[in-house]
């Protein structure tokens, strides 16, 4: 809804927009965009916003791809990256044809991001926003989607020049050459990727690997550290041999499925298509192939194929970082493990799976011994404290954050170090956010599961499960249990490992 109240507007992330209106058109961009870009920093600091990155639109076409910078704003808002954009009007963004502005419209709209123009707040996430609607009638879905297989086609026709358009692998930056988006080496990080490459040879696992380089100070561009995964990707990845992958990930969309934030899901091998790209390679072919060889060898097909392979999937945190633990198979046993390295120890999936059955069993048995059908001895002090914790900490990042915006405005800090800096926090952020929102349900839920129905539900679990292949069994353990907290100290016996359970509420 349009607001003319941004006097409550404070502490937020924003991205600055510049480009000249159509009353500007014959004046000199760069002076006109230098008197904007001081107007809406004068605005900026009056209310407490914080500006990330400015995009400073030179060029001025009227069609969406002629303007480079929307295209990298659309981008960074799909992404998520600001609470909101400030511009000087709404002209600004949205003037061009139509089917455009629904795009951009959209974008916004999608990834919960204001629009701020120093004369109003607009939010289109909220569903009433009638300027909103007014815009939208001007697109029906048909004409978004043709604009939408075009934008797909522009892609690929880059793929096909051996341009790289999305945003630079580890061990890169982008640049332009020739006017196409390419890449060229960035040191500081290809020497980590060669470490990766060149150990993995020498029978380093990728946890190991991992360990090693975050240990020397590597750091992935999305995350606080590297983990068995990252490193993985990064070893399957041809884009170090000078190629381009296309299709190599799958956007989900906040929303879309119940998700709150975008995913992100990678592909299997087969669905990939790969072209010579223009840029430099990092890696040898020798090497990279002798990489895959043994890549080949230790594959364990993806698990992102639609079919559970473990009874446990989705159901296992670690108690430690609140990340889902993850089966791997090790030695020919699956095994289930956290992915930050060095978090927990790991454990035969199986004697997991032995526990939680046990543990149903015992629930059972007590809940049909309990005449009125209630668990009365269903402490919850361990989480309280545990949520006390969590929540200290995330009072420590809010502060974090307030300090690497006084470095920044200090001029401590660049950007792209501030940027990393913060999104490490962030990334810390959302993990705590996620635990406490898991903690506060399980409280609740221990409070008012109503325990008749749970037996019975138990008992049907428990009936099937020996009869149940691994998807069915996951299913039921899911209609019981709602989430495991799992705690394993190092070097310690394979039994000597902790389950905390949280039950489904009913
Ligand atoms: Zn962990």
């Amino acid at each position: 809804m349009p607001t003319n109240n941004p006097l409550q507007l404070t502490n937020l992330d924003a991205g600055l927009y510049l480009r000249k209106s159509r009353m500007e058109e014959g004046l000199d961009t760069d002076e006109v965009l230098a008197r904007h870009q001081k107007a809406l920093l004068d605005y900026a600091k009056e209310h407490g916003i914080h500006i990330i990155e400015t995009y400073p639109e030179v060029v001025s076409g009227e069609s969406l791809y002629a303007r480079p910078q929307m295209l990298r704003l659309l981008q960074d808002v799909e992404d998520g990256r600001y609470d909101c954009v400030l511009c000087m009007d709404l002209d600004r963004l949205s003037r061009g044809r139509m089917k455009d502005q629904g795009i951009i419209l959209d974008a916004f709209k999608d990834s919960d991001t204001l629009i701020v123009t120093p004369e109003k707040v607009y939010n289109l996430a909220d569903e009433i926003d009638e300027e909103y609607a007014e815009l939208k009638t001007f697109m029906s879905r048909r004409e978004y989607k043709i604009i939408n297989k075009r934008l797909r086609r522009g892609l690929q026709q880059s793929i096909e020049d051996g341009c790289y358009v999305a945003n630079a692998p580890y061990g890169y930056k982008k640049i332009t050459i020739d006017r196409k988006p390419t890449l060229e080496i960035y040191e500081p990080e290809a020497k980590f990727v060669r470490m990766m490459f060149q150990l993995y040879t020498q029978g380093y696992g990728c946890t190991s690997i991992a360990r090693y380089i975050n240990a020397l100070g590597a750091r992935p561009h999305r995350s606080a550290e590297f983990n068995r995964s990252s490193v993985s990707r990064i070893l399957h990845s041809p884009v170090y041999v000078g190629k381009i992958v296309w299709n190599q990930k799958k956007h989900i969309k906040k929303g879309v499925k119940g998700n709150s934030k975008n995913i992100v899901i990678y592909q299997p091998k087969e669905k990939w298509t790969i072209t010579d790209g223009r840029h430099p390679p990092i890696i040898d072919k020798e090497l990279f192939d002798q990489v895959q060889a043994i890549l080949d060898k230790r594959y364990i097909p993806s698990k992102n194929d639609g079919t559970i392979k473990s009874p446990l999937a989705g159901l296992v945190k670690c108690a430690n970082c609140g990340m889902n633990m993850q089966r791997l198979v090790m030695k020919g046993e699956p095994y289930l493990l956290c992915n930050r390295p060095g978090c927990c120890a790991s454990t035969r999936l199986s004697l997991v799976e032995e526990r939680i059955l046990e543990y149903l069993a015992r629930t059972l048995e007590e809940l049909t011994l309990s005449p009125t059908g209630t668990l009365d001895n269903r402490d919850t002090s361990v989480l309280e404290t545990t949520l006390e914790a969590i929540q200290k900490e995330l009072s420590a990042t809010q502060r974090q954050k307030a300090r690497l915006y006084e470095l920044l405005e200090l001029g401590e800090y660049d950007i792209p170090t501030f940027r990393e800096r913060m999104d490490a926090v962030r990334n810390k952020q959302a993990a705590l956010e996620r635990k406490e929102a898991d903690i506060l349900r399980t409280i609740q839920d221990s409070k008012t599961a109503n325990t008749a129905t749970l037996a019975e539900k138990i008992r049907y679990v428990l009936d099937n499960y020996s009869t149940s292949d691994a998807a069915q069994r996951n299913a039921l353990l899911h209609s019981v249990v709602q989430t495991v907290f799992y705690h394993k100290e190092k070097k310690t016996k394979p039994t000597a490992f902790y389950l905390d359970f949280v039950l489904s509420p009913s």
